[in-house]
């Protein structure tokens, strides 16, 4: 017998082996191909102008409902939402979309993700830009809405190294005070003593890596800072902006649109001061809405894409339609 035939003897007979164990733990299936189980590549590109931009999905997690959800809107009113939206029962879906603009000089990704290690199904930002064939070496410009967990801990590899290691990373000044302050964190308690911890593990040792940027600042070529405040004290939102095109990134101005945007007085937890960001939030619709230019939402159905029109007391989402051709 050959090498060669005896070694994938041997391979045909461990995957047999396994195939057995397997099928030893799952009740026989119907179809012959195996369920996959997850999602494939989160990868949506889109023209803004001249620059290249892609919307990428870091992936979703899913939570029950719970109580103070929504701080001004009993559970019921949450669930019934919900429910109008036809998410799972009792349940909400979070997706997590940071954007990557090429403006042709540069390569800027909005917010970082949720990084390794936090559940299987997000995290994934590396593995979908590998997909889209954007190096995360390549990356020059790492720009940071706002320094919340889900859009900072993707800075770092599973063992603490950079994700961007090229990148200067860019973070709102009054966000960057307010999490940086050791008094600020020494206070903090429960979620908002985690979301401290997380800054800590996020930016340390990146001190000479960090710039601070503020309202109408320039971030990146065509890409200017909005301040929308509230949902942190520092937030903030993006023009970006070639030729004639322009399109607005929202950031967390609102959380997921099938509540927040229908009912933009409801003040989520994670606001940190509610009606500042009620305020953001109706001033930056209301802005989009006149424009009727496409915004990107941290946290919409991906690819994140869309428009807001004025409805009723809110505000609806139009999907952007999906196009191939760029
Ligand atoms: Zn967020």
């Amino acid at each position: 017998m050959t090498e060669v035939s005896r070694r994938s003897l041997l391979a045909g007979a461990a995957a047999l082996g396994a195939a057995a164990a397997a099928a030893s733990l799952v009740p026989p299936a119907r179809a012959a191909a195996p369920a996959i189980g997850k999602q494939a590549a989160g990868v949506y590109r889109y023209k803004v102008g001249q620059y290249e931009c892609t919307s990428i999905s870091d992936g979703g997690r899913l939570f029950p409902i719970g109580d103070g959800f929504v701080r001004n809107a009993s559970k019921d009113q949450v669930v019934a939402a919900a429910e109008a939206a036809y998410f799972p029962k009792g349940h909400l879906v979070f997706p997590f979309n940071p954007q990557v603009i090429n403006t042709g000089s540069k390569l800027v990704l909005i917010d970082a993700g949720y990084g390794p290690g936090v559940a299987p199904t997000v995290g994934l930002l590396p593995a979908r830009m590998a997909a889209a064939g954007i190096d995360p070496k390549a990356i020059d410009i790492v720009v940071i809405s706002h320094l919340h967990v889900d859009h900072i801990l993707g800075l770092r590899t599973a063992d603490g190294g950079l994700q961007f290691p090229n990148a200067e990373v860019k973070v709102p000044t009054a966000d960057w005070a307010f999490w940086m302050n050791d008094e600020n964190m020494g206070k903090a308690q429960g979620m908002l003593k985690s979301f401290f911890e997380a800054t800590r593990k996020s930016f340390a040792g990146l001190a000479d890596k960090v710039t601070k940027y503020n309202d109408g600042n320039e971030v990146a070529p065509g890409i200017t800072a909005i301040s929308t405040p509230g949902h942190t004290p520092g937030h903030m939102s993006f023009a970006v902006a070639s030729g004639s095109s322009r399109v607005l990134v929202q950031s967390d101005v609102t959380n997921i649109p099938q509540l927040f945007l229908r009912n933009p007085d409801w003040q989520i937890v994670f606001d940190m001061d509610p009606n500042q960001a009620v305020q953001s939030r109706k001033k930056f619709f209301d802005m989009a809405a006149t424009e009727k230019a496409m915004i990107l939402g941290y946290h919409y159905p991906f690819p994140a894409a869309g428009y807001v029109e004025k409805d009723g007391a809110g505000y609806r989402l139009v999907p952007a339609p999906w196009n191939e051709v760029l």
